[in-house]
């Protein structure tokens, strides 16, 4: 541990480098934190895991659909009066939050860690995250949020005025992979348009989701507007069956449920989905300077990372060189456990990931594919490590090419031209981020131009283009639905209004006055003034 926390770890026999085998959430720390949770007396519990060892963790109660509706109605009675707070105030608890995560940092990497089995690396990256996105939305929100006029059918009679107003309790439903991180980007921009929200974490990521709501409350945040469920996919969809958006991160498979649901209801949904991400390395490209950045693509967050690459594009003429870097820099990554910054991989989160990882390695063997580096489970360091795995001649039928892993495998593709890899990097029916390296980022910019997805790259693999939170971030195609960060989060959590004043009618000056003179004078003079605006080009 960096320094003491209410969080303790202790040493174990796996990892000889990191030997920490019982790790302990103290009662001072998890019970504040599940005592949010909205639950009845008679909801069950679940009990989640760490990673780290496949021990429980901690057990916490979870709650029915009666809490659920309670949830809503609390963040019901709660909404007007933060919505008519002032801006100036719904931004200081953003700008409150934005130091907070950074002070109170060592007690949300080890939560984090501990329920994810990420390395130190990763889970610094979403407090990071966390402080950049709060700053952005503290600084902007006013911008994003003011009234906007536009021009009139009539120029000088009509004047219109665009508003947004919050849709009400935005619904969060959020994945394990980057916990804090993706409760967060959705609740932010929820909060400072003056919307509640309910939020349900995934069953084995929630105290960090507490975690973070606890502290939006130390920045100012007043009772109530934030209600947190806990529980599995059927309260998941409790809270999309009452949301007034639905903000959802998880698969493609379940996003389409969720997307159905939300159209019965004739709600907004913002879905973020899954992705099978590629990055081409052109011939230009110094490998020596291009391959701790491409391996950092594939493999932070043990992969577990729905914008990290799994498809690499490799131009034939720097493809040896190219390989003679990476394949040995990717086998010199040190996997560990552990709540310090010792290691550069952490494990994966569960059985059911390592089974699938294992699986799409399998599979790829089976099916001719080479392994470069990687394809071993890792025992020796935890129950669900797993290698970081190269392959090549992954034939186009096997399971990794078409479908997502979700884990630390990449494989890669020999191209012959930009066109090429253009070609294959778009032959997929996902769209969510794309990267293209280069020596010449004018070229760079172009083929990121001809590339079918909501984030691309230029020698950035996502850090960049997900840290810049005033650009839109989604996915095209089975990627997803709307999108995150920027202008259009705030879009998305609130109605527009437009309100249209005609300024001549009391005067006699109205459509109304001039058909009373008769319709075809009436027809006659529109004709004439609808011709001379074209004329003029009004917009
Ligand atoms: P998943 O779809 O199986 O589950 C996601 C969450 O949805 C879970 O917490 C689950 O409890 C909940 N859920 C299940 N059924 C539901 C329903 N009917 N209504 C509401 N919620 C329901 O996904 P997963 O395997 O847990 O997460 C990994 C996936 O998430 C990957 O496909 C990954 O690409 C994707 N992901 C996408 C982004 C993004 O921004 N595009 C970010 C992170 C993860």
């Amino acid at each position: 541990m960096d320094n003491p926390s209410a969080l303790s770890a202790s040493a174990g026999p796996l990892d000889p480098e990191h030997p920490a085998s019982s790790y302990a959430l103290e009662p001072d720390v998890a019970t504040p934190l599940i005592a949010r949770i909205v639950t009845s007396q008679t909801s069950g519990t679940h009990t989640s895991e760490l990673p780290f060892t496949g021990a429980p963790l901690v057990t916490f109660p979870t709650s029915s659909d009666d809490d659920v509706e309670l949830a809503f109605s609390r963040a019901r009675a709660a909404q007007p009066s933060w919505a008519a707070t002032a801006l100036r105030e719904r931004t200081a608890v953003l700008r409150r939050f934005a130091d907070l995560v950074l002070e109170r940092q060592t007690e949300v990497l080890d939560i984090v860690q501990m329920e994810t089995g990420k390395s130190r690396t990763s889970a610094f990256d979403e407090v990071a995250y966390c402080s950049v996105a709060a700053r952005h939305f503290s600084v902007r929100a006013g911008r994003y949020l003011a009234d906007r006029r536009e021009p009139g059918m009539f120029p000088v009679l009509t004047s219109v005025t665009v508003d947004r107003r919050p849709v009400g309790v935005v619904g969060v439903v959020s994945p394990w992979n980057y916990p804090l991180t993706l409760s967060v980007s959705e609740l932010l921009p929820a909060l400072v348009a003056g919307n509640a929200a309910v939020l349900r974490p995934d069953p084995q990521t929630t105290l960090t989701a507490l975690w973070a709501v606890e502290l939006l409350a130390e920045a100012g945040l007043p009772d109530g507007v934030v209600q947190v469920v806990a529980g599995g996919g059927e309260i998941g969809a409790a809270v999309v069956d009452r949301a007034d958006h639905i903000a959802f991160t998880g698969s493609t498979p379940t996003g389409r449920v969720v997307g159905r649901r939300a159209g019965e209801r004739l709600i907004g949904a913002t879905l973020e989905l899954g992705g099978k991400n590629p990055l081409y390395v052109a011939d230009d490209v110094d490998p020596v300077l291009a391959a701790s950045g491409v391996a950092r693509a594939c493999f932070a967050n043990t992969g577990q990372l729905c914008v990290s690459i799994e498809r690499l594009y490799v131009h034939e003429d720097v493809l040896d060189e190219f390989l003679e870097v990476f394949v040995p820099l990717v086998r010199d990554l040190r996997l560990g456990t552990g709540l310090d910054y010792g290691y550069d991989i952490g494990s994966l989160t569960s059985q059911a990931q390592l089974d699938r990882v294992q699986g799409h390695v399998e599979d790829a063997v089976a099916r001719g594919a080479r392994v470069l580096a990687g394809g071993v489970h890792r025992t020796d360091v935890g129950p669900y490590s797993y290698a970081p795995t190269v392959l090549s001649d992954v034939p186009d039928d096997a399971v990794c090419t078409t479908e997502e892993t979700f884990g630390p495998v990449v494989a890669i593709t020999v191209v012959g031209s930009d066109d090429e890899a253009v070609e294959r990097m778009n032959a997929t029916q996902f769209g969510l981020n794309a990267s293209v390296w280069t020596g010449d980022t004018r070229r760079g910019r172009r083929i990121a131009a001809r590339i079918d997805a909501g984030t691309v790259g230029v020698n950035d693999g996502f850090t960049s283009a997900w840290g810049s939170v005033g650009a839109p971030q989604g996915g095209h195609k089975s990627s997803g639905l709307g999108r995150r960060h920027g202008r259009e989060a705030i879009e998305a959590m609130t109605e527009s209004r437009s309100i249209v004043v005609q300024h001549g009618v009391m005067r006699g000056l109205s459509l109304d006055t001039l058909y009373d003179t008769g319709a075809a004078r009436a027809t006659g003079l529109l004709t004439g003034a609808l011709r001379l605006m074209n004329r003029l080009r009004l917009p």
